[in-house]
């Protein structure tokens, strides 16, 4: 759906985005994610065609958006971090003005009611923009973005700003579009992104620190295992144990109490079977022995931080 090939964009001198590459497939749903100025909005608004890379390439959908801009951008919704609503219109009136200027020739009021439907506004499609909350705004932002009928939607923090129970609306109808949609959102908030996203683009500095899914990404940071242990042994003997053991990087005793240990383990690589053996033939009566799964927000401030490092 989306190939974008060597995009680089400066603003004056100060370079924004470098050398970026990417493909997105038909029906994916791609999370960029990374820090304030790290160059999101940057690739969304180029993406959207509203700005020229300095140098690079975007192809939607085959077409070539430097050389067939109209056709490409018919094939493209764009929710913007600040949605361009104007406050005195209505909900209808605004999707009315709004699918006349994006040339769209199908039935009109079919579509404000499927656009509407889509982003639950079917109950204030007669409401005035401005009487209707934050959350509310950002739904006809929404509106506006899929009302052409696009393949590709691009949302900028689409959740920015929104209470909870909204995030939480804002996260269903991001998921009631996926199947339909080619999506490609961008957000600082990991929960967010891990929530909806197939597949999440690390952005740092303007350049692709890591890209894969949730479980990928954590592969790449480290290939230490961590595990959290439960034995039934005081803390002194657990730790002499693990003072013998092979390839322990690092321990640390968390509880003791009515004889049983609990400790976080580090392996310098995944011999859990080894250790196992070991606890148990020291005479520890093994409780728990559990991997933990590294969160995307340690995956991600790692991937960042390396990136720092190099
Ligand atoms: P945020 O999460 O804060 O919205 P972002 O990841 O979307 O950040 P961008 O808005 O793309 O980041 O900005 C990338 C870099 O480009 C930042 O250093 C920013 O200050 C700079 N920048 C963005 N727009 C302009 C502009 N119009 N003129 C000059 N510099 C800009």
């Amino acid at each position: 759906m989306i190939v974008a090939e060597q995009l680089t964009k400066y603003y004056g001198d100060r370079a924004a985005v470098t050398g970026i590459d990417f493909t997105i497939r038909d029906g994916e749903v791609v999370g960029l994610l990374g820090l304030n100025g790290a160059g999101k909005t940057t690739i969304l608004k180029i993406l959207s065609g509203l700005l020229l890379p300095t140098s690079g390439r975007v192809t939607v959908a085959g077409l070539s958006m430097a050389e067939q801009p109209e056709q490409a951008r018919a094939r493209i919704g764009f929710l913007p971090e600040q949605p361009p609503l104007y406050p005195e219109m209505t909900v209808n009136g605004y999707l009315q003005f709004v699918a006349h200027i994006k040339s769209f020739t199908g039935d009109i009021d079919a579509a404000i009611t499927e656009a509407t439907a889509a982003a639950d506004l079917s109950h204030v499609r007669d409401h005035v923009i401005a009487t209707l909350s934050n959350g509310f705004q950002r739904r006809v932002g929404i509106a506006q973005a899929i009302i052409h009928k696009p393949a590709l939607i691009l949302l900028d923090e689409p959740t920015s700003g929104l209470d909870p129970v909204q995030v939480v609306q804002m996260r269903d109808l991001i998921r009631g579009l996926r199947g339909k949609n080619t999506i490609m959102l961008s957000s600082h908030n990991l929960h967010e992104i891990k929530e909806v996203c197939d597949r999440i683009l690390v952005i740092k500095d303007g350049q692709i620190a890591a890209e894969g899914t949730e479980a990928e990404l954590g592969k790449r940071v480290t290939t230490a295992t961590k595990l959290s242990v439960e034995v039934r042994a005081a803390a002194g003997a657990f730790r002499e144990a693990m003072a013998k053991a092979k390839n322990v990087a690092h321990f640390e005793i968390n509880t003791e109490k009515d004889g049983v240990t609990t400790a976080t383990v580090e392996l310098a690589k995944d011999c859990r079977e080894e250790l196992a053996k070991t606890l148990v033939d020291a005479g520890f009566g093994l409780r728990r022995f559990e991997r933990i799964e590294l969160e995307l927000e340690s995956i991600f401030l790692e991937l960042t931080r390396k990136e720092v490092q190099s």
